[in-house]
């Protein structure tokens, strides 16, 4: 096996035995097998877009293989080969439609009529000859580094657009995104070459997935009312629980609907945590608070959670000693954990009506949330107000992934460490290093503003582009720097994105991505002076002067 796709791979080179993750060599093949087969639906299905025929199962098809394969969401080899053989099905389907509305079909590339081996032996192999090593051999480390950039960044769009999805999201965008996912994977599919193609594949990549961001945060809003800023209960209180787990507000609220009246009490867990601040989930009396943080720190916590744990989408990790008690729904999956299906949530309240519960109500712990877009851009008179007036001298946006390498402690720092008269703009999980410290506020503007998930980066940029037009300059002359960390693949598509918009001067990390080589970093610092984080003394000192 070879993968380099999350920031934790081996050695910052690649996990080539097992991955850091977990994933282990056989469920590597079945994903790298998937996301080949895939690339032949979409030569196909892009020839039947060509002739304007779109097709929903498709779509789905093609989005939530991209998801399944990003890291921490499926370790269960058997669901993978079913998603395998219906890969094959669909890849099928798609040639009958290219076919059927006159598409002529020629020069196929391998993908396009590839059979996996009938055995797992026989698929290792197949999956070493189309891997990165074997790659890097035949086409060169760059163009294989671009291809890979290009791939991470439609897995990370797939996860948002099936999140949108789910929600019934509907759009005059929407077939602007499923045929930019077909163009994008035929294109792969060809095993391109051309550097600049790949570049430029890799901004439209950016582009389409702000318009994948704008059509989940349309899905949230639409269906959950806007955040609003909100206090959050972040210890436990007496009685009957469920944890909920990853990032999809669906699952929540049907759980919730079904949870209600039976004495459980629902508490968010990681980046289910900005649910809280949505008016049609906060409603529910009995989503009492936030329990625990980031994702890795998941083993630690469930196994003191008294009660049953539901996994709605990535981010787990072996649940070695509470197997029994956690689940998973949606695309997540784990070898010997009890999958729901339907959002039948029967099972896991069950489970939590077995368990022990909290026996004790915790001392109340409050922290604020609920500070998107629409939220912010409420206050923006104020905002524009306090920085005239130079009470409010710079923002930060420091967000991201959060992970379990030691260098990530810079993040807890650097928000600790600006001055008073800042402002700190945080999402996603990498908050959970530094949210529960108080930082005051600027005449009642809270000085941390909590944003909400990574899946809510469009929030970000909305509040950056406002800012830059209330003050009528570029969004790189704000006084505004963004201190970013990654992990996994939606971080890859939120960078595009960033690179698309022209946002210079980001600075990364907690290591650069193993796939970027070094002449692809040359290009990402000359055009858009992207730095690798220091120490949080030394960033400040650089930015502030
Ligand atoms: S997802 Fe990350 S940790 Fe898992 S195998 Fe790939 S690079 Fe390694
Ligand atoms: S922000 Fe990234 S690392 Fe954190 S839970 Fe979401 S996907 Fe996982």
């Amino acid at each position: 096996m070879f993968c380099y796709q999350c920031e934790q791979t081996v050695d910052c080179s690649g996990c080539t035995k097992i991955g850091v993750c977990g994933k282990k060599e056989t469920t590597s093949t079945l994903q790298d097998l998937i996301i080949h087969v895939i690339k032949g639906t979409a030569f196909y299905y892009d020839l039947a877009i060509s002739k304007g025929r779109y097709c929903s199962k498709l779509n789905k098809n093609i989005i939530d293989a991209l998801f399944t394969t990003v890291t921490n969401v499926n370790f269960d080899d058997e669901r993978l080969k079913e998603i395998l053989s219906e890969a094959l099905v669909k890849r099928a389907r798609a040639k009958e439609l290219a076919i059927e509305f006159g598409a002529e079909i020629k020069n196929e590339p391998e993908c396009a009529t590839f059979i996996p081996a009938y055995d797992m032996d026989g698929m290792v192999k197949q999956a070493e000859e189309l891997s990165v090593p074997s790659r890097n051999k035949s086409l060169g480390e760059d163009v294989v580094c671009l291809q890979e950039l290009l791939m991470f960044g439609l897995k990370g769009m797939a996860s948002y657009a099936h999140h949108a999805m789910v929600l019934g999201q509907i759009s005059d965008k929407t077939d602007e995104i499923y045929k930019y996912f077909a163009e994008a994977l035929a294109f792969l599919a060809t095993n391109p070459t051309d550097t600049n193609e790949l570049l430029s594949f890799n901004l439209k990549c950016g582009e389409i997935n702000l318009k994948v961001m704008e059509a989940l945060d349309g899905a949230n809003t639409g269906t959950y009312g806007h955040p609003e800023p909100t206090q959050v209960r972040v210890t436990p209180i007496k009685g009957k629980s469920i944890l909920v787990s990853g990032h999809d507000l669906k699952d929540l609220e049907e759980l919730l609907k079904q949870t209600e009246g039976k004495g459980i009490n629902v508490y968010t867990h990681g980046e289910m945590l900005p649910c809280l601040a949505y008016p049609e989930l906060k409603k529910y009396k009995h989503l009492v608070g936030n329990y625990g943080g980031a994702w890795q720190d998941q083993r630690k916590e469930f196994s003191k959670f008294p009660g049953a744990i539901l996994m709605t989408t990535n981010c787990i990790q072996n649940p070695k000693g509470y197997a029994n008690r956690i689940f998973t729904c949606g695309l997540v999956a784990w070898n010997g954990v009890e999958h729901i299906a339907d959002r039948d949530f029967t099972p896991v309240i069950n489970s939590a009506l077995e368990a022990e519960g909290f026996l004790v109500d915790e001392p109340e712990k409050l922290i604020t949330i609920g500070f998107a877009h629409n939220a912010v851009l409420g206050s923006a008179e104020k905002v524009i107000e306090l920085v005239k007036a130079e009470k409010i001298k710079h923002f930060f946006l420091v967000g991201g992934c959060d992970g379990s390498k030691p260098g990530r402690n810079y993040y807890a720092e650097f928000a600790k460490a600006v001055p008073d008269d800042t402002v700190i703009m945080t999402l996603a999980c990498g908050k959970y290093r530094f949210n529960k410290f108080d930082f005051g506020d600027i005449e009642g503007l809270p000085r941390l503003l909590d944003i909400g998930q990574c899946n809510d980066a469009y929030s970000a940029i909305k509040i950056a582009v406002a800012l830059s037009e209330a003050f009528g300059v570029g969004v790189n002359e704000l006084p505004l720097s963004m201190i970013l960390s990654w992990y996994e693949q939606k971080a890859v598509c939120i960078l595009l994105t960033l690179l698309h918009l022209g946002i210079k001067n980001v600075r990364l990390g907690p290591s650069l991505p193993a796939f970027i080589t070094p002449n692809v970093l040359d290009i990402l610092v000359e055009n858009y002076n992207i730095m690798p984080i220091t120490t949080a003394e030394e960033d400040i000192k650089a930015i502030l002067g």
